[in-house]
Parts: structure tokens; C-alpha cells; sequence
């Protein structure tokens, strides 16, 4: 079940989110802390859906600074009033009369963290003998979710678990996985009734929480920072389409090998990897595919018998783009066999790159700011390399930029000078954000081809769907999600800069 916490503070936007919240929860609470002077017994009525009374305090998280009695005396009123459920924390829950066929939830919260003694806490909960018992802790690491999973999975009584922040997302998507009788989603954006709450549209068609079982796979994208992803918007999208009883979610790491250690216990059936784990991520798996382990990054893992296998989906994609852009050539030999290619930078993008141009047999020169990075990339390759000046005199077949020049917020800059630009000659922009750099429009005014970061993140994304499910991608469904999150994500940001 989805409970959808009010937090309005008048009794007309009470009345407007109610309406709202009947479409997208089952359940509703009445926060008696946000709302002065309001009565449970005139409150009862205006709710079609089950509701539960809450009024709390400061040091639970909410807004109530008047006596104890009187908050007692609340939710005592809830309670005669024959109120669906009433919420009282653990320390307070001797002071109120219970009675059918108000059912009690017996609370505890965590600001600060997941604590030690985690099963005690419960056990102390659960002595009280609630209707439901409510244990919310906060994730300080993303293996606290584990603990509220086991507590969940052995809980004795119906029971609420989860925790709060960016770290405990999963345990709040997960909760119908591992039994947990509800989870909380606030109505909209910025009427979050604590840190880390979902809104109930993401949790209904990004995560579709309502098909989500025991059965149901997990699989996920492993970085820090991991709040802007897109992956979780492209993935879950093909799954939905595909019929697959999957879900896809974000995990903010910080350990990689204890995560992937930990996590195992879910299991979790595959994992896109982003910055800064594609390299650390490799000693925590049983094999790595021969290509990932010359190129020294994995972002694709696959569980097989539990078995963890790692690939690199980066490089075969971008190679793939820029050998659907060249046009195939007949008998085997690649588009790319003799081209001239400058690479721009000499980053992780850049590595993936790289590796892929020299195995198509591209004549390569890598071109970075600092030059020694440039070298320290290109000398195994056998390729050429130099400083950005170098740029100037090039006459490359293909020009790649993996720079981040060009990428939000400084989308006015460029490091190619448009004279470098010929009609005829192939330029590959990694930047997808925004999704057409200043690069790619010069380019484009030049007569160039143009490859744009969507491509290749749409490609390696596919390849990784293809990695774990075995059926070919839904492409064009993919790439239609992806411009489309980047398109809301542009015009969000214009607003706001238009606002300031
Ligand atoms: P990275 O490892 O941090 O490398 C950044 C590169 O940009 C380095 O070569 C760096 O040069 C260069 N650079 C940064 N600021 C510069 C400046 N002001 N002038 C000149 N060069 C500058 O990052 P990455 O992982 O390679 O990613 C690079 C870009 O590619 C990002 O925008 C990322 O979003 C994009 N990307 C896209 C995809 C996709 O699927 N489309 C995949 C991967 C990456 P120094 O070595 O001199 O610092």
C-alpha cells in the first residue's frame, strides 16, 4: 500500500490534496502537527480513503511544540472518533487508550541512523503488541536497507520498515518485495514529510510499486552521485515494455566490493555501474570479460548462479554509433579501418573509446589538456597523441569529443574551433547534457555528420538490457525516454533561470 502524508497547513489545501491523494494512494495520513487547531473528529469525514492520525514532535521529526497532554488528547479524539488508524510513537504509547476498530501504530523513528541494535528496537515495538508495528531508521550506508530487509522478512506482526534519505530509497521502493504492510510518497514535489520520500507519480509509473513482489528481479544502477541518472527512467521503461517482473533503482554507493557483497543476499540479477566504480568494481567480481579488463573498466555486471560476470557495454556502444554513422562496408572490414581519428580528452569516456577504435583498426590521435594523460593512454595503443593545440593543424575522417567542454551548465563553450570543421567529416560528441552541444550544432552548420551523446548512451544502455535479459532492446522506446527526461530536465532549467 502507498500512504500519501498531508502536509498542508489550511484546511483548503487539506481539502485540494485529499482529492489529489484519493487517485494516487490507499491510504492517507493526517499530520495534526502541521494542522493548528484542527480536530481528528472533523477530519475523519473528509477522507474517502483509510486514514491515519499522526501529530509529531520535534524530536520525532515534526511540528508539535505544545504540551504532551494535548497531544495525547489528539489522538485519543482520533481514536474515540473511531479513527481507521492512529499513529503513537514507542515511549508515548502507554498514555492512550486503544480501542477497535482503530487500529495502533506503534512507532519508531531514527534521524540519525540505522542503530546497532536494531532487532531490540523492534522487539521493544513489538512488545507493546501494535495493530502495526513502525520501525523508520535513516541510511547513513546503502547496507543499513539490508537490516530493515531481515527485519521485514522475520517480522512477527504486520510491520512498517524502511529508512529515510537518499541512501534508504531502496528499502521504501522494495517494501511489498519484502512484505512491509506500507510505504510513504508525498503528493508532489517539496511536500515530503521526510527526507528521502519518493512522490507517489514516481513510485507508480518510474518504479510501477504496484506489481512489485517476492518475486519480482532487482536490478540497478551502482554511483555516487546517482540522483540525476537517467538510467532508472530508460531501463524500467523497457522492462515495463518488455512484460518483465523487474525493477530498476538507484544505489548512492560508497563501498562497491561491500555492496556488492552485501546486496547479494536480495539477489539483485544485474547492475548498470557509473562513476566512480567502473574500475574498483572489477575486483568484486568472478570474471570479467576480456575486452572491460584491456580497456580497465566495467560498467555492465550480470549475476548468473550467482556468479557476478562484468562487460563494458561503453566501448561496442560508441564504436557501434560511429559505425552506424560511417555506414557498414562490404566483405569484414570496419568503416573505421584506416580512418583518421581524433580523440579529444583522455578520461573513462575516452578509455572505452579508445580501446574499440584500435581493435576497428582506426588511425588514432589522442589530443588531451593535460598531455600526459594523453600519452599515458595512447603509448600501449600504439596511437599518437599531443596537447589540445594540436587540434589547429588536424585533418582527422573523425572527430570525437569526450571532453566535458560543452556540458551543463557551460553549454556556450566548445574546444573545437568551427575552422576545424569540414562538410563530409564524422563528429561525435560524448556530451549528452544538454542533448545538441555548441559542438554538435557547428558541426552540424558545417555539414558534418554528427553523432550525439544520446546515441551512445541509449546504445550502451540497450546493450546492457541485452546483457541481462537475453531479448533485443527496445531501442526507439529507449531513446524517446531518454530525449524526453532530458527535454523536461532543459526546460525545468530554463524556468528556474528565468525565475531567478
Ligand atoms: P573524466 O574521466 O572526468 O574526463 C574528463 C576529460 O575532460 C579529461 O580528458 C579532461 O582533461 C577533459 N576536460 C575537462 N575540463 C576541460 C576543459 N575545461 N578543457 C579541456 N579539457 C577538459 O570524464 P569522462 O567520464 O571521460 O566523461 C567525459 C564526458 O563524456 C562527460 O560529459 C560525460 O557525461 C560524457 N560521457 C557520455 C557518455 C554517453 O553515454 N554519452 C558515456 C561516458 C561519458 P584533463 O585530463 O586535462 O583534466
Amino acid at each position: 500500500m502507498i500512504c500519501v502524508p498531508l502536509v498542508s497547513s489550511s484546511r483548503e489545501e487539506l481539502e485540494r490534496d485529499l482529492h489529489e491523494a484519493a487517485r494516487a494512494a490507499d491510504v492517507v495520513e493526517f499530520r495534526l502537527d502541521y494542522l493548528a487547531g484542527a480536530r481528528p473528529r472533523e477530519l475523519l469525514p473528509l477522507s474517502r480513503l483509510p486514514a491515519i492520525f499522526t501529530c509529531r514532535r520535534r524530536s520525532d521529526g515534526g511540528r508539535w511544540e505544545g504540551r504532551e497532554s494535548d497531544r495525547l488528547a489528539l489522538l485519543q479524539e482520533a481514536v474515540d472518533a473511531g479513527a481507521p488508524y492512529v499513529d503513537v510513537e514507542v515511549d508515548a504509547a502507554a498514555g492512550l487508550r486503544r480501542r477497535p476498530p482503530t487500529r495502533t501504530i506503534i512507532s519508531y523513528h531514527n534521524f540519525e541512523e540505522t542503530p546497532e541494535d536494531l532487532e531490540d528496537v523492534y522487539a521493544r515495538v513489538a512488545s507493546l503488541h501494535p495493530d502495526v508495528a513502525k520501525v523508520v531508521t535513516t541510511a547513513r550506508d546503502i547496507l543499513d536497507n539490508l537490516r530493515l530487509f531481515r527485519l521485514l522478512q522475520r517480522a512477527s506482526l504486520p510491520t512498517i520498515a524502511f529508512a529515510m534519505g537518499e541512501r534508504g530509497l531502496v528499502s521504501r521502493v522494495l517494501t511489498p518485495k519484502f512484505g512491509g504492510y506500507l510505504t510513504f510518497a508525498s503528493l508532489r514535489r517539496g511536500a515530503e514529510s521526510a527526507p528521502g520520500q519518493p512522490t507517489a507519480e514516481e513510485l507508480h509509473s518510474l518504479y510501477r510499486y504496484r506489481q512489485i513482489s517476492a518475486r519480482t528481479a532487482v536490478f540497478g544502477v551502482i554511483g555516487n552521485p546517482i540522483g540525476h541518472s537517467l538510467s532508472p527512467h530508460i531501463h524500467n521503461a523497457a522492462f515495463r515494455q518488455a512484460g518483465l517482473d523487474a525493477v530498476y533503482l538507484p544505489f548512492l554507493v560508497d563501498d562497491v566490493v561491500k555492496f556488492l557483497q552485501g546486496f547479494a543476499a536480495i539477489p539483485v540479477a544485474g547492475y548498470s555501474v557509473t562513476l566512480p566504480h567502473k574500475v574498483a568494481v572489477m575486483s568484486a567480481l568472478d570474471e570479467v570479460e576480456p575486452m572491460a579488463r584491456e580497456i580497465g573498466a566495467v560498467n555492465t555486471v550480470v549475476s548468473r548462479d550467482g556468479r557476478l560476470f562484468g562487460s563494458n557495454t561503453d566501448c561496442a556502444a560508441a564504436v557501434g554509433a560511429l559505425v552506424s554513422a560511417l555506414g557498414d562496408r562490404p566483405g569484414d572490414r570496419s568503416p573505421l579501418a584506416g580512418k583518421s581519428v581524433v580523440l579529444l580528452g583522455a578520461g573513462g569516456a575516452a578509455r572505452a573509446l579508445a580501446y574499440g577504435l584500435r581493435r576497428e583498426g582506426a588511425l588514432l590521435t589522442i589530443l588531451n589538456r593535460t598531455a600526459a594523460k594523453a600519452e599515458e593512454l595512447a603509448r600501449p595503443l600504439g596511437s599518437q597523441w599531443g596537447g589540445l593545440e594540436g587540434l589547429a593543424q588536424s585533418r582527422c575522417d573523425v572527430l570525437i569529443n569526450t571532453t566535458s567542454v560543452g556540458m551543463h551548465p557551460r553549454v556556450e563553450e566548445s574546444i573545437v574551433p568551427p575552422a576545424a570543421l569540414r562538410p563530409g567529416m564524422v563528429v561525435f560528441e560524448a556530451v549528452y547534457n544538454p542533448m545538441k552541444t555548441r559542438l554538435l550544432r557547428e558541426a552540424e552548420a558545417a555539414g558534418c555528420l554528427t553523432v550525439s551523446g544520446v546515441d551512445w548512451f541509449v546504445e550502451q544502455a540497450a546493450l546492457q538490457f541485452e546483457t541481462w535479459t537475453g531479448r533485443s532492446a527496445p531501442r526507439r522506446l529507449m531513446r524517446d525516454i531518454v530525449v524526453a527526461t532530458l527535454a523536461e530536465r532543459e526546460a525545468e532549467r530554463s524556468r528556474t533561470s528565468g525565475a531567478t
